[in-house]
């Protein structure tokens, strides 16, 4: 099973230690002292561990997984009796993190539980987690949301107006942490129109220009390679919003916004290019994953990119 970043695990596990822990009749009521502290972060029987968590330790450097010694002195503090609330509660953030070492070690706590803690393991995907790990658990799948519920609980609970909620509500394919994210940020969305903007370009310009920027994604790659799968991830959304202007789907559109130039670009494009583009731009991201020559794959990419109608491209 694989639940998608921003899905809404980590708001179901605080508002889980909420529950446990409210000093409301109808629990968690998010306002009580209690459900206060979770929510900031400063209640002293709630934990989570994971790669950022820095624990007792004072080194700083960054973590590739979850060690042995943070499962070690969670299970310290599991033993001891909580401090204010009435359960424990340990969030394992990027469960798929932890070494074989601190997975083989949780295990033995997951087979013997104390009384009155609990242990939420969140992944975005459970395939990456030990068999005898997940055989322990109870396992809860979570499911993107579709746009009109984002769009909804946007302008419900966090009152976002309505043109905004609508964008975020497409943008964020049905997680609804990336929409609240990118409307509390704007960095964000700063981030998608410069993108788009830079997709525009490539289209309309030369190879020379198109192969400088392969080349800056794939020196981006060997830095992070997310940002780049972001970037790919966003082409492909564009290019499919055009096929569905193309054959008159436009109110399913993931940019609205930019709905005007969308229709203007189906006119200069055929359906077959198009189809053509969305292979290229997912087989790309593929072959990045399958550590590729990252800079060849790129290049290759900006061949595959049709020139537009009526204009010409000089190699
Ligand atoms: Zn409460």
């Amino acid at each position: 099973m694989v639940c998608p970043p921003h899905v809404g695990k980590m708001t179901l596990a605080i508002n889980l230690a909420q529950a446990l822990n409210c000093e409301a009749v109808e629990p968690p009521c998010g306002e009580c002292v209690s459900c206060q502290k979770i929510a900031s972060a400063k209640h002293p029987d709630i934990q989570i561990i994971g790669l950022t968590s820095s624990g007792n330790s004072a080194e700083a450097k960054p973590r590739a997984e979850i060690s042995i010694d943070q499962i070690r002195e969670m299970q310290h503090s599991a033993n001891l009796p909580p401090f204010e609330g009435r359960h424990k509660v340990f969030i394992i953030d990027g469960a798929e993190l932890l070494s074989i070492e601190a997975a083989n070690c949780l295990l033995k706590t997951l087979e013997e539980p104390v009384g009155g803690v609990i242990f939420i393991l969140l992944t975005r995907n459970d395939r990456l987690l030990p068999a005898t790990v997940v055989s322990r658990c109870q396992r809860l799948e979570l499911f993107p949301l579709s746009a009109s519920e984002v769009e909804a609980t946007l302008k419900s609970h966090w009152e976002i107006e309505p043109q905004k909620a609508k964008l975020l509500a497409r943008l964020c394919h049905g997680c609804l942490g990336w929409a609240l994210s990118a409307a509390s940020e704007d960095g964000l969305l700063e981030l998608r129109t410069e993108r788009i903007d830079k997709l525009l370009d490539i289209i309309n310009t030369d190879y020379e220009e198109r192969f400088a920027y392969a080349a800056q994604l794939a020196a981006q790659f060997s830095q992070n390679r997310r940002l780049v799968q972001e970037t790919l991830d966003l082409w492909l959304d564009y290019w499919r919003d055009l096929l569905l202007v193309k054959v008159g789907r436009s109110d399913i559109i993931t940019n609205i916004d930019r709905l005007a130039t969308l229709v203007d670009m189906a006119e200069d494009y055929s359906l077959a290019q198009i189809k053509s583009v969305i292979n290229s731009i997912q087989s790309a991201g593929e072959q990045l994953k399958q550590n590729a020559n990252q800079r060849l794959v790129l290049e290759g990419l900006m061949l595959d990119i049709p020139v537009r109608v009526g204009k010409t491209l000089t190699a």
